[in-house]
């Protein structure tokens, strides 16, 4: 460690103790050029942000509860294990690159929301009724009206284009 008095590199460490809750290493170094002595603090790198949660208690961020999360919404859907941890690894490495301290459980929200509407409708639905409950019951019927809405805008325009509709068949029941 370059030392603040003269620069020279080498030093020895005269004292090693833990602090704050032990998650910190506090360290007392001797600059083996001019002796003065000076203090380093070691800690965990970490990359990953607290999660603001609705309440505003924060937690730690947890992959694991993006996962399982998604394996409620896909329950007996056709959404392979792979591709749910696949959406959970992206979230991760996104909220590594942001490199932000502080996350909104919304903003991982809206990230698997965004993740399951290209995956499967129902998974989306479900997931997006449960993620939004706090807000009202209309959310959930607007949220399906406006997937049907799609569907039928959809629907009309490959009629016009002569062309067979694939999403024959919705999977909701009114
Ligand atoms: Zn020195």
């Amino acid at each position: 460690m370059k030392c603040p008095v003269c620069g020279k590199i080498e030093d020895k460490v005269i004292d090693s103790r833990l602090a704050k809750d032990n998650t910190v290493i506090r360290r007392r170094r001797q600059c083996l050029g001019c002796l003065k002595r000076f203090t380093t603090y070691e800690r965990i790198e970490e990359v990953l942000p607290y999660v603001i949660k609705k309440d505003g208690r924060r937690e730690a961020f947890d992959r694991r509860k993006i996962v399982e999360g998604m394996l409620r919404a896909c329950e007996k859907r056709p959404v392979s294990v792979d591709r749910i941890e696949a959406v959970a690894d992206s979230i991760e490495q996104d909220l590594m690159e942001k490199s932000e301290k502080e996350i909104s459980v919304s903003y991982i929200g809206e990230r698997i929301m965004e993740a399951l509407q290209n995956m499967d409708d129902v998974a989306y639905v479900r997931f997006a009724s449960v993620y939004r409950s706090f807000r009202d019951i209309d959310e959930f019927i607007r949220e399906i009206r406006e997937l049907y809405e799609l569907k039928e805008t959809r629907t009309d325009q490959n009629l016009e284009h002569g062309s067979i509709d694939d999403n024959q068949g919705s999977q909701y029941s009114p």
